[in-house]
C-alpha cells in the first residue's frame, strides 16, 4: 500500500534543533529553536501559570467535551486583549472568537473558512513569511501571492515596493495576511504610519485582512503591539485575526489561540461564525481545554494578571536588553558589518543579515546554530554566551 512512498524532507528548523542536540561542544548556542529562553536558557513555566494551574487542580469538576467554539467565556479575554476593554467592536457585538489550538489551529480553520466562503479565494502573503503559513493556506486550497517585505539591502521594510505591487495585483475580495506584530522571522514591522497607509489601501481596494497576532507584548508592550491592528479593526468593516498565547503565556504545548472574525454587523459576523464553527469541526471537533483555562483563570483574577504583565515585560526587556547588548558588543568588536539595525526589530527573531555560507561557518567552527535565512532566536543570547557569539560572528564577517 505505502511501497510508491518516499520520504519527504524534514522541517530544516527542526533538524537544526537535534544538531543542536546531538553537538557535543560544551560551548555550543541555540539561537535556532522559536521559543522565548531564559538567561539560563530554559523556557520556565511563567509563576501565574503555575498558581492558576494549581486553582484550576482545585476546582476543575468535569472533563466532558468543551463546545466546538471552546469555552464561550474565554471569548471576552481574546477579544479584549485584541482590541482593548472598551472598543466599541465588542459593545456592539460585531466580533466573535472561538478558543483553538494555538494560533496554528487558528490559522487552519481562518483557511478554510477563507476557501469555503469567498469566491476565486486568493491570499497574500509576505516575502518571507512564517514557514508555516504556507503549507497552511495551501492545505486549504486558496492561491497564494507574495508581496515584497523585507528589504536585505537595509533590513527595513520594502514598503514602497510592498504598496506598488498590492495595488497593482491585488483585487477585491483577496486576503492579505498581515503580522500584528514581530514579524516571523524578520523581526521587521510596518511602522504605525504604514499601517495606516496600508489600511486606507485595504478599505479603498475592497481587501480582507487576516492579522496573524502570535506575539503580542513581545515587542513593545499589550496594548502599543496591537496599535496597527486596532487602527485597522477601527476602519475596515471585515477581518479575521488568528491569535496565539503560545508565547505570551509561554504555553506552547498546551496549544491555545483564538479565531476571531468581525463584520459589518453583528447578524454577519454572527453568520460567518456560524460557518467557522463547521469548519472546525472538519478539522478538530473541539479545542483542547486546559491552556484556554488556565489563560481564563489569569485573566479574571486582578493580582494573577498583574503577575501575568509583569511576568510579559520581563520577556520583552530581557529581548530588547539583548538587542541593544548584541549591537554594542557587535560594535566594539570592529566588524566591518554595520549591525545596528538589530535594535530596531521587534520580538524574538532577528534576520541578521548573515549569509548562509557565514551561518554554515557558525554552525560548524563554533556550535552556534542559526536558520540558514539568518533568523536568529535573540532570546537564545545569554549573559554567558554573548561575548563567544560576538567574537564568533565579527570572526566570520570581518
Ligand atoms: N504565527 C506565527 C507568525 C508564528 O510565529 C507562530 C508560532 N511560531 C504561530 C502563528 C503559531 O503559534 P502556535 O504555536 O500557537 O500554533
Amino acid at each position: 500500500m505505502f511501497k510508491h512512498l518516499s520520504a519527504v524532507p524534514g522541517d530544516p528548523l527542526l533538524a537544526l534543533i537535534i544538531a543542536h542536540r546531538n553537538d557535543p561542544n560544551p560551548n555550543k548556542v541555540d539561537l535556532g529553536v522559536g521559543v522565548y529562553k531564559d538567561d539560563n536558557g530554559n523556557t520556565p513555566i511563567l509563576n501565574s501559570v503555575k498558581k492558576a494551574e494549581a486553582i484550576l487542580l482545585q476546582q476543575e469538576d468535569s472533563k466532558s467535551y468543551l463546545g466546538i467554539n471552546g469555552a464561550p467565556e474565554f471569548a471576552a479575554v481574546i477579544q479584549e486583549l485584541l482590541l482593548g476593554k472598551d472598543n466599541t467592536i465588542i459593545k456592539d457585538k460585531r466580533i466573535f472568537s472561538a478558543q483553538t489550538p494555538g494560533g496554528t489551529g487558528a490559522l487552519k480553520v481562518a483557511a478554510d473558512f477563507i476557501g469555503s466562503s469567498l469566491p476565486n479565494p486568493k491570499i497574500w502573503v509576505s516575502d518571507p513569511t512564517w514557514g508555516n503559513h504556507l503549507p497552511i493556506f495551501r492545505s486549504a486550497g486558496l492561491s497564494i501571492e507574495t508581496y515584497p517585505y523585507y528589504d536585505p539591502e537595509t533590513n527595513g521594510v520594502r514598503f514602497d515596493d510592498m504598496m506598488k505591487t498590492l495595488k497593482a495585483d491585488a483585487k477585491a475580495g483577496d486576503t492579505i495576511l498581515l503580522h500584528a506584530c514581530c514579524h516571523n522571522p524578520t523581526g521587521v514591522d510596518l511602522s504605525f504610519e504604514q499601517w495606516q497607509e496600508v489600511t486606507s489601501f485595504v478599505a479603498e481596494r475592497g481587501l480582507l485582512p487576516l492579522v496573524d497576532a502570535a506575539y503580542q507584548g513581545f515587542g513593545d508592550g499589550l496594548d502599543e503591539d496591537m496599535a496597527g491592528l486596532r487602527h485597522m479593526a477601527s476602519i475596515i468593516p471585515n477581518m479575521l485575526i488568528c491569535n496565539s498565547f503560545s508565547k505570551n503565556f509561554g504555553i506552547y504545548r498546551e496549544r491555545c489561540g483564538g479565531l476571531s472574525v468581525i463584520a459589518e454587523t453583528s447578524e454577519e459576523a454572527s453568520n460567518a461564525y456560524s460557518i467557522i464553527g463547521l469548519a472546525i469541526r472538519a478539522n478538530y471537533s473541539m479545542p483542547p481545554a486546559h491552556g484556554a483555562a488556565v489563560v481564563y483563570t489569569i485573566m479574571n483574577d486582578p493580582e494573577l494578571k498583574a503577575e501575568w504583565v509583569e511576568e510579559v515585560s520581563a520577556m520583552r526587556n530581557r529581548i530588547n536588553t539583548l538587542r541593544n547588548q548584541l549591537v554594542e558588543k557587535l560594535a566594539a568588536s570592529n566588524t566591518k558589518k554595520d549591525f545596528s539595525f538589530i535594535r530596531a526589530q521587534r520580538g524574538m527573531f532577528s534576520y541578521s543579515g548573515l549569509t548562509v555560507d557565514q551561518v554554515h561557518t557558525l554552525r560548524n567552527d563554533y556550535s552556534i546554530y542559526i536558520a540558514d535565512t539568518g533568523r536568529m532566536n535573540v532570546a537564545g543570547i545569554t549573559d554567558n554566551n554573548i561575548d563567544y557569539l560576538c567574537d564568533a560572528i565579527a570572526t566570520v564577517v570581518g
